[in-house]
């Protein structure tokens, strides 16, 4: 079996994802292409396109069997062509297809991947955070250096990425990975590349588990049935997959039903006398951590600290529409509660186009001033729409200037829920996401299968079909997250009320 950089990458997902596709229960591996993660590929293959077209002449060997591409790909390497396009590249167990192989004048080759996302982390239009390599990119990029330098194609750890702004980034592999992280780009994939070898070979396992990338994952209800039927410890809210290690191997238990029996007391006192006991859990997160596995089975909510939100007479509760992969918010939805009753309000971008966004950002904010100065809460989940308004405000600084936005969210009356559940409640749930909270509280989308994923592969449809019944869609989809919104504070207060 080849290690190939999608292994790689579905590594760095999820470890237990590498094992699956081999070893798991293929019956129950969802066949069907998940419409967001079809959207991505279809972007990609589309910007991959137009960089392709600015890159001068080349040798293509896209078409072909793995076998053929790899054989045309020694031959154009050996007569020195200077630029070879999706060309195989193979060494043992190891398979690669650099999107680019460049011929440097050294008469080495340089690997090169066409990305349709930034460059670097923290690269952001406006920040000036400090920008590292991105892990994936660098390990993949690893793999492919690897390769050339076995075949003697490559002398130096180097390779690059053409990001989503047709720059071109040069990734030293052989440098560490930060400040605070000793280890070079090259450890890590070599690191990576044993742990996927051993999952390959089947020496190693990993466990499925419930987590945040679990839901665009083809296993995702296979291996939330294995959790249930478990018991695992992933089912409890935040534990996650490094929490579960730790429990596993410090306290030999696997199920929540084990957890919900510990004596804090007599852990804490064997924490003291020895460092690396329970690393990472302190006293109050073990307390969390069983409060919420007390609850989880058949338990209810319950609320640690009182919660007094505003009182006023118009309720805003609002969730924006965006597509990360164009940075572009398309949908600006509020959902009102005054004297007159409730509705829902909403500012939509109709084109995809800079013009457009500015308009219905500039339209949300006149009608957030019309608003009773003094006599309004806005309640939203999580901090999602703060950061994109954040860069709303500072690409059309002339809608709304920066500090009369972060003054908007430093009032007490803007009210993040997510920070509040979390801090102050716990539910017996897995999932403290506004979906699942709200479900739990009794409310139901009118979509059968609501996700802010799919809103963005129907935008995108809407762009171009214009279709009124996909537009509906996308305005109803938006109009049940904010009413969801406010099931969530209605239960929350109820909550506080006892
Ligand atoms: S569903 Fe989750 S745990 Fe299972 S393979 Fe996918 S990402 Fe991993």
């Amino acid at each position: 079996m080849f290690i190939t950089a999608s292994k790689l990458y579905d590594f760095m997902q999820c470890p237990h994802k590498v094992w699956r596709d081999v070893y798991g229960p293929q019956e129950e591996k969802i066949d069907e292409k998940n419409p967001f993660v079809e959207l991505l590929w279809e972007k990609g293959v589309l910007h991959e396109k137009d960089i392709i077209s600015k890159v001068g002449s080349f040798v293509d060997l896209s078409e072909g069997t793995i076998e053929e591409r790899i054989g045309k790909t020694l031959e154009e390497i050996q007569n020195g062509a200077p630029l070879i396009y999706q060309g195989v590249i193979h060494y043992e167990n190891l398979l690669g297809v650099p999107d680019l192989l460049r011929r440097m004048p050294t008469g080495d080759y340089l690997p090169i991947d066409i990305k349709s996302g930034k460059g670097f982390e923290g690269q952001d239009e406006f920040e000036e955070e400090e920008i590292m390599p991105k892990k994936h990119y660098a390990v993949q990029l690893s793999l492919y250096v690897e390769i050339l330098l076995k075949l003697s194609f490559a002398r130096e750890k180097k390779g690059a990425i053409i990001d989503i702004s047709g720059r071109e980034l040069v990734y030293l592999l052989e440098s560490v990975q930060g400040v605070r992280n000793a280890q070079t780009w090259w450890e890590l994939y070599l690191e990576i590349k044993n742990r996927v070898l051993d999952l390959l070979s089947n020496k190693t396992q990993d466990k499925p588990a419930i987590a945040g990338t679990c839901k665009l994952c083809p296993w995702y209800i296979s291996c939330k049935k294995w959790c249930l039927e478990k018991e695992d410890l992933t089912k409890i809210f935040h534990l996650g997959r490094s929490g579960r290690e730790v429990l596993n191997k410090d306290l030999g238990i696997e199920k929540v039903r084990e957890l919900k029996v510990l004596n804090v007391p007599d852990l804490l006192v064997k924490k003291k006398k020895d460092k690396t006991f329970l690393k990472g859990f302190g006293e109050t997160l073990l307390k969390k951590f069983i409060d919420r596995a007390i609850i989880l089975e058949g338990g209810k909510p319950i609320l640690h600290q009182q919660i007094n939100l505003p009182k006023v007479k118009n309720e805003l509760f609002f969730d924006i529409e965006d597509d990360p992969t164009q940075d572009f918010v398309y949908l600006h939805g509020v959902y009102c509660r005054d004297q007159k009753g409730e509705r829902f309000i909403y500012f939509l971008a109709r084109e995809n186009s800079r013009d457009s966004e500015k308009r219905a950002w500039k339209e949300f904010w006149n009608y957030i001033n019309s608003l009773p100065v003094g006599d309004f809460a806005v309640y939203y989940y999580s901090h999602h729409e703060k950061s994109a308004y954040k860069r709303l405000s500072q690409r059309y600084p002339d809608v709304i200037k920066n500090e009369e936005r972060e003054a908007f969210f430093a009032n007490p009356n803007a009210i993040d829920l997510f920070q509040i559940i979390q801090k102050y409640t716990d539910w017996p749930l897995s999932s403290y996401s506004l979906k699942d909270l709200a479900i739990y509280l009794g409310f139901k989308w009118r979509d059968e299968s609501p996700s802010g994923a799919l809103s963005i592969r129907w935008y995108n449809d809407f762009l171009q079909n214009h279709s009124e019944d996909i537009l509906k869609r996308i305005l109803e989809y938006n109009e049940d997250d904010c009413r969801a919104t406010m099931v969530l504070k209605d239960g929350i207060s109820k909550l506080s009320q006892g």
